[in-house]
């Protein structure tokens, strides 16, 4: 039998990945159909050739299996999940995969409440950007408390990796982690650009020599925030104006999560609050849809 699996969210992040699900799903028997609210991106799902649905109801009462959730973050997950679980059937069982970025309680409030009402469910943002979700190599970072609903989602799983973290809530969790040392990383390797092209140092020198050296990191090798630097590894999203990378105000969401649950569990963050507030005023100055390396000219007082 050919079983359903639900999709909603189409963005930068959801289109790519829907489409390599549905596109996998042509050899298994599988059967993607997919939603989002924005009828734009519904509308290049279907100039992808997807099956799509027209609203939040229609996935949840068409039997699906599974239902993949890639929202921007806890109030679209609050605001459809409800929905789903209304309009589905009750006495049929549903793995849940949410792949938004979210609270840690987020993902445990709802583990709890769909178990309750007999499904199963999992966190399990990912990594690796639009690239690594259009090339199929994220890695998902799971939350479930029985290790088998991952065993059960494997097929699903359009990235190289997939790893359990831990009980729900410990996907999204390593998430923001990730993402709160990320920030750090960026806004020291912003920094230390700036203050060696002030100093007279040419900036391909002072980013090899940082690449052989105890600077090295993603931030500096692979996404590059200095122009002249990304443009001569020809990688990194400051070589095309800061554009198609990973947005700065998706790492302001981030890193309020990721301070929100600092609060919750008393641990401090000062290096993530500091962060949190340079890209939230980055954002205020409209650099919100750049790449999160455009702080590189936001400590410059320059416009990109
Ligand atoms: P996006 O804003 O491009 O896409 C989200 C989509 O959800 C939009 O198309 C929107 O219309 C839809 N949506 C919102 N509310 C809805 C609702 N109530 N019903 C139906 N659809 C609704 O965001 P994205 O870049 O695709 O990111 C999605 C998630 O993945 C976020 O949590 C983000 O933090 C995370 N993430 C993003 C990246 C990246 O590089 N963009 C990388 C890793 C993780």
């Amino acid at each position: 039998a050919t079983s359903s699996v639900g999709f909603i969210g189409l963005g930068n992040m959801g289109l790519p990945m829907s489409i390599n699900l549905a596109n996998k799903a042509n050899d298994s028997k599988m059967d993607v159909i997919a939603f989002d609210a924005n009828p734009t991106a519904l509308n290049l799902a279907k100039e992808a050739g997807m099956r799509t649905a027209s609203s939040v109801e229609e996935i949840g009462a068409s039997n699906c299996s599974v239902i993949i959730t890639m929202l921007p973050g806890c109030q679209a997950v609050d605001a459809v999940t409800p929905i789903l679980l209304e309009s589905s059937d009750p006495n049929a069982s549903t793995l849940f995969v949410d792949c938004s970025t979210v609270h840690p309680s987020t993902s445990r409030r709802w583990n709890d409440e769909l178990k309750e009402k007999g499904h199963t469910r999992m966190d399990a943002p990912v990594s690796g950007g639009v690239k690594g979700a259009t090339d199929g190599t994220l890695t998902f970072m799971v939350g479930c408390d029985d290790p088998a609903t991952l065993q059960q989602a494997q097929p699903l799983i359009m990235g190289q990796r997939s790893i359990h973290c831990g009980t729900a809530g410990a996907g999204s969790a390593t998430k923001l982690c990730n993402n709160l040392a990320l920030a750090a990383q960026m806004l020291g390797i912003c920094e230390a650009m700036n203050l060696g092209e002030s100093l007279g140092v040419d900036p391909i020198v002072l980013a090899q020599v940082m690449n052989t050296s105890t600077a090295k990191s993603w931030s500096c090798e692979v996404n590059n925030p200095h122009p002249v630097v990304a443009t001569d590894r020809g990688t990194g999203a400051a070589a095309n104006r800061y554009q198609g990378g990973f947005g700065s105000k998706l790492m302001q969401k981030d890193l309020s999560l990721a301070v929100s649950a600092g609060a919750d569990a008393g641990v401090a963050l000062p290096v993530g609050v500091l962060s949190k507030e340079l890209y939230h005023m980055a954002t205020l100055h409209g650099l919100g849809d750049k790449d999160f390396g455009v702080m590189l000219q936001f400590l410059r007082g320059q416009k990109p």
